[in-house]
């Protein structure tokens, strides 16, 4: 049998005009299409080392050019994905409290809203972040999710002008427990199977709680900005020299570093 098709859709791009975490809550303002890439990268990963699957990313993952919406209905389309799913941070609550995510889809089709409903409730049960949203599985004709033939689906996964989300979106721990979520959902609803001898059973004995963990530079990283987000304060910047074994703060895309596990 052919190996399934996966399309995933990290929205924007780097420079996209106004799509970013509101500056007074992320001084940084990162990006909504690096937030959007960071799991997608984690679920394109995850796919291509446990699953038989081919993926087909329809974004541009060096994140410089915004790739129009018809061009990444055309790519999905073209590869014959059996399903999409496009992946994005909201806004419009201008530093307010509350947020939370939504789960978009468009056809009509029986099944379509269970399935929208299975993948918000899979990310709510991995990542908690349920806000205050009255609607959170919602039909609606985003381009992507109206034009693309295969069952498609569109998360907002989080406000980035959310006083609440913010600091939640921004983790490492939330991109990885969203894209946890987002695997889980494919295996169960689009019978994603896992490829041969990949074990499924969790490890036989609970390891000590590690005092390390490795940490991958990003596009738009430094030592400060890492320190930030992934240990609550820039100037422990210097644990994770020490812990790394450079003596220089330039870092580069793609090295490993050595950071606390807290
Ligand atoms: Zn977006």
């Amino acid at each position: 049998m052919d190996k399934v098709v996966i399309a995933l859709d990290a929205g924007h791009g780097m420079n996209t005009a106004g799509k970013r975490c509101l500056k007074k809550l992320d001084p940084n303002q990162t990006r909504e299409w690096w937030l959007n890439d960071r799991i997608m990268d984690k679920v394109e990963g995850i796919l291509e080392a446990k699953y038989d699957c081919i993926v087909v990313r329809v974004d541009d993952t060096t994140g410089v050019e915004d790739v129009s919406l018809a061009s990444r209905v055309k790519a999905a389309n073209g590869a014959v994905a059996v399903v999409y799913i496009s992946m994005h941070h909201n806004a419009g609550l201008n530093g307010k409290k509350g947020g939370g995510t939504v789960v978009f889809y468009y056809s009509s089709a029986k099944e379509r809203q269970a399935q929208a409903q299975a993948l918000y409730d899979t990310i709510i049960a991995h990542t908690g972040l349920v806000g205050n949203r009255s609607s959170k599985v919602v039909k609606k004709g985003y381009y992507v999710i109206k034009n693309t033939k295969m069952p498609a689906f569109l998360v907002e996964n989080g406000f980035m002008d959310s006083v609440d989300d913010v600091p939640v979106i921004l983790s490492e721990s939330h991109a990885q427990k969203t894209a946890e979520a987002v695997i889980e959902f494919l295996e169960k609803e689009f019978h994603v199977k896992k490829k041969a001898g990949v074990e499924t059973a969790a490890p036989k004995q609970p390891a000590a709680a590690p005092k390390t963990r490795a940490y991958t530079v990003r596009k738009g990283d430094s030592l400060w900005r890492i320190a930030t987000y992934e240990l609550g304060s820039g100037s422990r910047y210097k644990e994770i020299m020490e812990l790394s074994g450079i003596t220089s703060t330039s870092i580069r895309v793609g090295q490993v570093l050595t950071i606390p596990a807290t």
